[in-house]
């Protein structure tokens, strides 16, 4: 009798704990997706008069990990900035021209993978390239592919100009682009952005969970 009673503890023990161990593994995925906050998220321009592209070449399409006001990471300075998740060294466009002022692209690859390396490399942005745009405001591409550059510090692009690879580098939970717009070099608060040639086509800001094809657009 008391055999059984000690096997009843011992069961609903283990299946407790299991499923709690379950719970924590469904809460851990909802991190890469996470669910926007429509109250903070405003601003935003119709996306048919956006003078922005995807990031991405035209007929490719990549899925929306974290949008635009989030409570995972693109809050405070970040709210408005898009991570779209894209393997290592994919072709990454510039999502309107400018002059290209800063490159920085030392870090290695997966630096997310153990904290004692991320350590090494403190820098949370990874590899990056921030593009000045005719109106003062930035384009910021970030989590690149080390030694990913397609132009240089000084260089002049075009919208839809091939930039950079794609990577992993930085603080990231896996490969993925990081975009934002800037106000300016010294301002760093990211500012409302719509895209006009993706598709679906969304009136406003893309929606985390989505995958969004870079149509063809002569704008
Ligand atoms: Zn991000």
């Amino acid at each position: 009798m008391k055999i059984k009673f000690l096997l009843f503890v011992f069961i609903s023990t283990f299946l407790t704990v299991s499923c709690i161990s379950q719970q924590t593994k469904a809460e851990q995925t909802k991190i890469d997706i996470a669910p926007e906050n429509p109250y903070k998220c405003l601003g935003y321009n119709l996306s048919e008069k956006s003078s922005y592209l995807l990031p991405y070449p035209v007929g490719t399409d990549y899925h929306l990990v974290q949008g635009n006001c989030t409570r995972y990471s693109h809050k405070g300075t970040n709210r408005y900035a898009y991570d779209f998740g894209m393997p290592i060294g994919h072709e990454i466009t510039a999502a309107r021209g400018g002059l290209v002022y800063f490159v920085d692209m030392d870090t290695p690859d997966n630096t997310f993978r153990g904290k004692r390396r991320y350590r090494r490399y403190p820098n949370a942005r990874g590899n990056a390239i921030l593009i000045e745009h005719d109106d003062g405001t930035v384009g910021v591409y970030f989590h690149l592919k080390q030694n990913g550059a397609l132009v240089k510090k000084g260089d002049t692009v075009v919208q839809g100009q091939p930039i950079a690879l794609s990577g992993s580098s930085g603080f990231t939970t896996g490969p993925h682009l990081h975009f934002a717009v800037r106000r300016s070099r010294t301002d760093r608060q990211s500012l409302p952005v719509t895209f006009r040639n993706a598709d679906p086509g969304e009136d406003f800001n893309l929606k985390s969970g989505n995958t969004y094809l870079a149509l063809n657009s002569d704008k």
